[in-house]
C-alpha cells in the first residue's frame, strides 16, 4: 500500500509538472506557428515555402501533443456515482467497434447481473477507450479484443484482453509510467496506461497487467462493489478523444 501511495503521488506531481511545461510550451509553439503561417501565406513563391510548410506540420503535431498532455494533467471535476459497468461497456461498444476497424473482432462477455461500482462514467469510458486503442495498436494484422465483466468476491472485475504482440518484461515494468511509450514519435504519448491507472486507483480499485510476448495482453481492473442502485440518469458525457495509445 505504501508503494502504491508513493506511486500515486509521483504520478500526480509528474502530471502537474507536465501540465506546467505543456502550457508554456504551447504558448511558444503558437508564436512559431504564427510566423510559419506568415511565411507560407506571403512567401508562397519563395524558395522557403516548402520548408515553412514542414515547420507548420511539425508544429501542429507538437501542438496536438501538448493538448493531450494538458488533458492528462488537468484535474477535472470528477463526479463519481453508482454505475452498472455492463451498461458503460455497452455504451462504448459501438464507438470501439468503429475505431478497431474490420480486421479486429470485439467480443463482449458480460456477467448476468453485477452490483454497481462508484466511479465517474466519463472516466470509466476513457479507461475502456484507452485500453482498446492500445489493443488495436498491438494487433496491426488483426486479432480479437475481448472485454469481460464479472463479480469476484466483493469486487467487480473488468478484463480487457487482446491477441496482439504482447510485451517483453522491460516494457511491462514501465508500461504504467507517464510518458513511457514504444510507439514512434508523434504516435504514442505514453499517457494511456498512466491515465487508466490514475482513474482506477482514484476509484479505489486496482489494475493488473499480464502479457505474454507473441500471444497477447490482459489488463484486469478490480473495482469495489457498492450496495447502491446504479444511476440511470443522463447518458455519460463522451470521453475526450483518447490520447493515441
Ligand atoms: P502509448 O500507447 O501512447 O505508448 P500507454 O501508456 O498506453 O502509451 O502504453 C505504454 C506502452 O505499453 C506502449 O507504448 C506499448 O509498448 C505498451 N502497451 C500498452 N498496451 C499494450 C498492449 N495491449 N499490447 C502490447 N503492448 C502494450
Amino acid at each position: 500500500a505504501e508503494a502504491r501511495l508513493q506511486r500515486t503521488q509521483r504520478m500526480e506531481s509528474l502530471g502537474q509538472l507536465a501540465g506546467g511545461v505543456a502550457h508554456d510550451f504551447n504558448n511558444l509553439l503558437a508564436v512559431i506557428l504564427n510566423y510559419a503561417e506568415f511565411i507560407v501565406e506571403d512567401g508562397a513563391d519563395t524558395p522557403f515555402a516548402l520548408d515553412a510548410e514542414q515547420i507548420l506540420r511539425a508544429g501542429r503535431r507538437g501542438s496536438e501533443l501538448t493538448h493531450q498532455l494538458l488533458a492528462f494533467a488537468r484535474r477535472e471535476v470528477i463526479r463519481p456515482k453508482p454505475l452498472d459497468v455492463n451498461r458503460v461497456v455497452s455504451e462504448v461498444h459501438q464507438m470501439l467497434t468503429r475505431s478497431l476497424g474490420e480486421h479486429i473482432a470485439l467480443d463482449l462477455d458480460l456477467a448476468d447481473r453485477l452490483p454497481s461500482v462508484v466511479a465517474d462514467p466519463g472516466q470509466l469510458e476513457q479507461v475502456l477507450v484507452n485500453l482498446a486503442v492500445n489493443a488495436r495498436d498491438a494487433m496491426p494484422s488483426g486479432g480479437v479484443l475481448t472485454i469481460d465483466t464479472g463479480l469476484v468476491h466483493d469486487h467487480v472485475r473488468i478484463r480487457v484482453s487482446d491477441t496482439g504482440s504482447g510485451m517483453p518484461r522491460e516494457v511491462m515494468d514501465k508500461a504504467f509510467e507517464p510518458f513511457f511509450t514504444t510507439k514512434p514519435s508523434g504516435e504514442g504519448t505514453g499517457l494511456g496506461l498512466a491515465t487508466v491507472y490514475g482513474i482506477v486507483v482514484q476509484a479505489g480499485g486496482t489494475v493488473k497487467l499480464y502479457s505474454e510476448p507473441g500471444l497477447g495482453t490482459t489488463i484486469t481492473i478490480m473495482l469495489p462493489a457498492s450496495d447502491a442502485e446504479p444511476h440511470t440518469g443522463e447518458p455519460a458525457r463522451p470521453p475526450r478523444p483518447a490520447a493515441r495509445g
